[in-house]
């Protein structure tokens, strides 16, 4: 039997405190902000940074976390069938939600793939992200089913196959506004009912506690 590991919460990095929801995987550092991902019971700094809001939505009540991949995707059909004749490009980026939903997939947009627009986010003030209950890897995952279900608009995808590389990985603190009952991001302006997020209640008393 294994013995579970008890981890400190301290910055590996500068000895900070480290915050996060009970459910976290991610957690922030008060002193460096710096987020920490727990991988096979120790702490894995990952670059992190807050992105500015691009619709009016006041202050914003707290930061959730989203990952962003940086991917080069490209498919082919096995020997005998066509090759793709219509152009379409792969995205750039694919953004997977790092904050855990009841139903993911139930949300589409922005549940599970925070959004399939091509968004380009800008860093902001630096703010604390916390509610990250997704690691990098389980959330690598997502990226290719998403780019085969786009394109799989397109074009019938039996059979094909699909390489994708991702070239790089960071997490953004999506600021959200809060009515008290709806989530709505500042760069899309998404909704979601706040009872769809797992962890609704410790993330509100921890936001308001650090305002
Ligand atoms: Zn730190």
């Amino acid at each position: 039997m294994r013995t579970p590991t008890v981890l400190q919460l301290r910055c590996p990095g500068c000895g900070g405190a480290l915050h996060g929801t009970p459910q976290a995987v991610l957690f922030w550092c008060e002193d460096c902000g710096a987020l920490q991902e727990v991988v096979d019971g120790r702490f894995v700094a990952r670059r992190v940074q807050a992105a500015q809001p691009r619709l009016p939505i006041g202050k914003p009540r707290g930061h959730l976390p989203l990952w962003a991949f940086r991917v080069r995707a490209d498919w082919f059909w096995p020997q005998g069938k066509a090759r793709i004749t219509r152009l379409w490009t792969a995205p750039d980026w694919v953004y997977v939600t790092a904050f855990a939903l009841s139903n993911g997939f139930y949300f589409g947009d922005p549940g599970l793939i925070f959004t399939q627009k091509r968004v380009v986010l800008s860093p902001g003030a630096s703010s604390p992200v916390v509610g990250g209950t997704r690691g990098l890897e389980t959330a690598k995952v997502f990226v290719e089913p998403h780019l085969l279900s786009i394109l799989d608009r397109r074009e019938d995808v039996t059979g094909v196959e699909l390489s994708c590389v991702v070239d790089e990985a960071v997490l953004w603190g999506i600021p959200y506004a809060d009515d008290g009952t709806t989530l709505t991001d500042g760069i899309l302006g998404l909704k979601l009912p706040g009872a769809a997020l797992d962890e609704i209640g410790a993330l509100r008393g921890w936001w308001d506690r650090r305002r």
